[in-house]
């Protein structure tokens, strides 16, 4: 039997969340109200939200980051792992979709945890930065526009403490990192970050074939 990670078939995807998704009605409502959005295929997968909310919890995190909120499935979940004082600062540029993740963010009770700011990320992260805000954050979530994700980790490494996390989605693309056809500018983007995270001296790395792929850079 091959130790290859298991593609998985839709009886044997069914099967793991039957035996390990805890998810709750609310998210699973948030989940369903996205599902028919037109852009419904930016929704983090239940299994993935599940998996970062117990990340939030191992690593103790109070200050989390989160680059891309679209409908806030992510966001609900990472405040929900956060203890009361926790905070989450969610960037995004779209009023209309955090209008959906402000709505369940109130029902859940969570919304005092989540200071979402629109606005491009990276000036929000650099007036993090600005304000002396240097490695004082345990987590961060990028899932935006790709081009920028090298721009959004390095401002992210920064803004983390030793020991802490960054997480991004979407590192294998739906397979076209593998596509020597594909040089659209988004896949490269995603290529070149994956290739330089390989050797990057300043994290310890994992690249989970979750979802369309995690990684885990956690910060030494
Ligand atoms: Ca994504």
């Amino acid at each position: 039997m091959s130790t290859r990670t298991k593609s998985l078939d839709e009886p044997l995807y069914n099967y793991m969340l039957s035996v390990s998704l805890r998810e709750s009605e609310l998210q699973r409502r948030l989940r369903e109200e996205t599902a028919v959005h037109p852009r419904s295929s930016m929704q983090i997968s239940p299994e993935q939200g599940q998996f970062m909310g117990l990340l939030i919890k191992l690593l103790g995190a109070r200050r989390c980051l989160e680059i891309g909120v679209f409908t806030g499935y992510s966001a609900l979940t990472v405040a929900g792992a956060l203890p009361d004082d926790g905070r989450l600062i969610a960037c995004d540029l779209s009023d209309e979709y955090t209008a959906i993740a402000r709505r369940y963010w109130q029902e859940a009770g969570v919304a005092h945890k989540i200071d979402l700011r629109l606005a491009p990320a990276l000036e929000t992260l650099q007036a993090l930065r600005a304000s002396g805000q240097d490695g004082s954050f345990d987590f961060a979530f990028i899932d935006a526009d790709k081009i920028n994700y090298d721009a959004y980790f390095e401002q992210c490494l920064k803004l983390l403490r030793p020991g802490g996390m960054i997480t991004i989605d979407n590192v294998l693309w739906s397979g076209r990192v593998v596509d020597a056809d594909n040089q659209e500018e988004e896949t490269r983007a995603i290529r070149d970050l994956n290739r330089k995270l390989h050797r990057d001296p300043r994290i310890d790395l994992c690249l989970l074939p979750l979802s369309d792929g995690l990684t885990l850079a956690r910060k030494r």
